[in-house]
C-alpha cells in the first residue's frame, strides 16, 4: 500500500508519531540544524546509544529508541552532501528515503515524519530533493501508512505541495 502523505510546517521534535527520521551525518554523535535539535530534544541517552552504533555510510539508516521524544523511534539517515549532481546525489538521497522505511517497518512503526534530507548545511537544492522525497515514498514497498514530511520554513511547505499534487 502506498502512505497517505502528508505535508506540514513545524519542528520534527515534537510530532506525535511512530517514528521521526534525524539528517544525520556519518559519525552519528550529533551535530547542528535537525540532528542538534533531536539530540537535544531525546535527552542524552540518545547520543550514548549512538556511540554504540559506530557511525553509518551515506545512503543508508540505523535506527534507535526516541527516548524522550513523544515518537517512540529515530531513524537516523545520512543524507549525501551536494556536490553539483554528478557524484551521485539523487540515488544516494533516494537510499535515505527507502532505508529508512525499511528501518521502520522492521520495528512496525506505521506513521514516519522525514524533514527535508540533505537541504540545509548539504546544501542539496530543495527542488529536486523534495520531487525525491515524495516520488521514493510513493514507489517504495512499505506497511508504513501515514508519510509526514515535516518543513521548517514555509518556502519549503510550498515546494513539498506543489510536488505531492503532480
Ligand atoms: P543536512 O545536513 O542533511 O542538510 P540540516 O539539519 O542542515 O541537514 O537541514 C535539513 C533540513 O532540516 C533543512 O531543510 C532544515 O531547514 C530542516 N530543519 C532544521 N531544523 C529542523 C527541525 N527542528 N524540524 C524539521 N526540520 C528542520
Amino acid at each position: 500500500m502506498v502512505p497517505v502523505l502528508e505535508v506540514v510546517r513545524g519542528d520534527i521534535t515534537t510530532q506525535d508519531v511512530d517514528a521521526i527520521v534525524n539528517a544525520a551525518n556519518s559519525a552519528l554523535l550529533g551535530g547542528g540544524g535537525v540532528d542538534g535539535a533531536i539530540h537535544r530534544a531525546a535527552g542524552p541517552e540518545l547520543l550514548a546509544r549512538c556511540r554504540l552504533l559506530g557511525g553509518c555510510p551515506t545512503g543508508q539508516a540505523r535506527i534507535t529508541p526516541g527516548f524522550r521524544l513523544r515518537a517512540d523511534w529515530v531513524i537516523h539517515t545520512v543524507g549525501p552532501v551536494w556536490r553539483g549532481g554528478d557524484e551521485g546525489e539523487a540515488e544516494l538521497l533516494a537510499s535515505c528515503y527507502r532505508e529508512s522505511l525499511a528501518r521502520a517497518d522492521e520495528v512496525g512503526a506505521r506513521t514516519v515524519a522525514f524533514p527535508a534530507i540533505s537541504t540545509g548545511v548539504y546544501g542539496y537544492p530543495k527542488e529536486p530533493a523534495a520531487t525525491i522525497a515524495v516520488t521514493t515514498v510513493r514507489s517504495t514497498p512499505t506497511a508504513v501508512q501515514v508519510v509526514r514530511f515535516v518543513c521548517f520554513d514555509e518556502p519549503n511547505v510550498s515546494t513539498y505541495l506543489a510536488t505531492v499534487t503532480v
